[in-house]
């Protein structure tokens, strides 16, 4: 890694490998807490810099009257040199986070992904030709907005910042990145694949640094037109309040705290493996994990107990050990507020049934590793049953018919995503239907394609990324209005 890791005291600031003036970032590997590196963050100065190369290269007519195919190209060569590098990007990735390889290998193929699609996307978008009300020819068109930013999260930020990146390219946008300051390195490795794509310089900025000043710049600064954020609820409130006052538009990603439904009658081995699957892959720290489980209660005992046995059997271990399902977490203060969550649960009466501590052995001394664990006895008021614990605790609770399961599923803040399993498709139809959030999964969960929106109601956001209308949300429409009738307009007729 050592490499990778003193070339990143650099960042790409405006098109150019520069060292950040700002504050110093400090990454160590969560598994053994060993350094990955220590790297000096953007500072004000860094994105107003940025910011004055992203306007004239977004402004530059080699920029901004390329054609659809021809700005694609760009896209595809991105999209190239990421899926050629994913070994690289994968083992950054896991070092940063702590996440297995296997699955930051998936998500740099599906960053690849996404860049491809984009660009096929922008190839064969069209516009509209309106239906005129007069002797004119009426369009519709839609055009790039000039410099954008995007701010990102820690859990999955080669993804995050594609699904930001790709589309505000096609766009026609000069786009600059805030990775998340727990997870700077696999943002510039973005960076130097877009370099190396010959992507014009100052279109594209990496600027990791901390929040309250690099991305209070960037969602401060006029010239910035729009800010696609995912991260926390409480930051995208703030961060909303402040792009209202500009009148600048956003897109928030936030948290979640997604129901996940078993019926009575529905494959309990899919059910239970959607389950663990859904709350315990990346170790809980994703926004959609599915972690409050209503089970069906004529089932209730005997599909926990299974549940907890199959908990015990996952493998809890090293991210580079390709048998392992249950890696460590991001770092140590992270670790604290799942206890303290945990704690909490047990204060108000929950009874944890699996789990709750940190894993035994020397193994895990060095790592912030801790144990799946399941709580019932909750009601669905309880703190746990809440509030996003972005690590692998899952509330679980019987329900005993439709109506009152979709009252409870619905009763939170939250909106983001659901899980349904049952063999009856138009109980789950019905079900799916009825539950406020963005994304309803039905005999599955955590599924993804760039090809269809994505997004949350409620606290879980505003807006939504992927699909084709991804792109346009980084664009302007204007509306055009060209007479054909060739005669003075007869209102000033007489006059002329
Ligand atoms: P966070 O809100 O702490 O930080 C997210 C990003 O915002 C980081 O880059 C951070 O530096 C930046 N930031 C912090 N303060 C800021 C400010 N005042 N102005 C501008 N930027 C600021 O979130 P996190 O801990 O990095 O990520 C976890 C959260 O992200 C969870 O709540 C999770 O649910 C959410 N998330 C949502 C989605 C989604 O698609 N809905 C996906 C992944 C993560």
């Amino acid at each position: 890694m050592t490499n990778v890791m003193e070339t990143q005291n650099r960042l790409y600031i405006g098109g150019e490998w520069r060292r950040g003036r700002g504050a110093e970032i400090v990454s160590n590997f969560p598994a053994d807490g060993s350094l990955n590196a220590r790297l000096s963050g953007a500072s004000i100065e860094d994105v107003d810099l940025a910011i004055e190369r992203a306007e004239d290269a977004a402004n530059d007519p080699a920029w901004r009257r390329l054609l659809p195919h021809e700005r694609a190209t760009f896209l595809y060569r991105i999209a190239e040199g990421i899926a050629k590098n994913a070994e690289r990007i994968s083992q950054v990735q896991s070092r940063d986070t702590g996440k297995t390889l296997t699955e930051t290998y998936a998500l740099a193929m599906s960053a690849s992904g996404t860049f491809r699609y984009m660009a096929a996307a922008l190839e064969t978008m069209e516009e509209a030709i309106t239906p005129s009300r007069g002797q004119y020819l009426t369009f519709s068109v839609h055009e790039p907005l000039g410099v954008t930013a995007g701010i990102t999260p820690w859990n999955s930020p080669i993804a995050s910042d594609a699904q930001k990146v790709a589309p505000a390219l096609a766009a026609g946008n000069a786009i600059l990145l805030k990775p998340s300051s727990w997870s700077p390195l696999v943002s510039l490795e973005l960076a130097r694949i877009i370099d190396e794509a010959g992507l014009p310089r100052g279109l594209f900025s990496t600027l990791p640094g901390a929040g309250a000043i690099v991305g209070d710049r960037l969602v401060q600064h006029p010239a910035i037109k729009k800010v696609s954020f995912t991260g926390g609820t409480e930051t995208g409130r703030g961060l909303a309040r402040k792009a209202a006052d500009k009148l600048m538009t956003v897109s928030l990603e936030l948290g979640g705290k997604s129901p996940t439904i078993v019926f009575a009658d529905a494959d309990l081995d899919i059910a239970c493996a959607g389950v663990l699957f859904g709350i315990f892959s990346s170790t809980g720290q994703s926004c959609i994990a599915g972690s409050r489980l209503f089970v069906e209660r004529s089932i209730y005992q005997a599909f926990v107990a299974k549940l907890v046995a199959a908990t015990e059997r996952l493998r809890i271990g090293h991210p580079f050990d390709k048998a392992t399902q249950v890696a460590p977490l991001i770092r140590p203060r992270h670790r604290d507020e799942i206890e303290a969550h945990v704690a909490r649960a047990r204060a108000d009466g929950g009874r944890v049934l699996t789990g709750g501590e940190r894993p035994i052995g020397a193994d895990y001394q060095q790592g912030t590793y801790y144990r799946p664990t399941i709580v019932a006895d909750l009601d669905n008021q309880a703190a746990l049953c809440r509030e996003e614990v972005f690590g692998p605790v899952l509330a679980v609770l019987p329900f005993d018919d439709e109506a009152e399961l979709i009252r409870q599923s619905n009763d939170n803040a939250y909106g983001l995503a659901c899980g349904i399993y049952t063999r009856d498709f138009p109980k789950a139809w019905r079900v799916a239907r009825g539950i406020d959030a963005g994304t309803v999964w039905i005999n599955t969960y955590k599924q993804f394609s760039i090809s269809t929106p994505f997004g949350g109601t409620k606290e879980s956001g505003v807006g939504r990324e992927k699909g084709r209308d991804g792109i346009r949300a980084w664009m302007a429409q204007k509306s055009l209005y060209c007479d054909l009738g060739n005669r003075p307009h007869p209102w000033a007729a007489i006059a002329v």
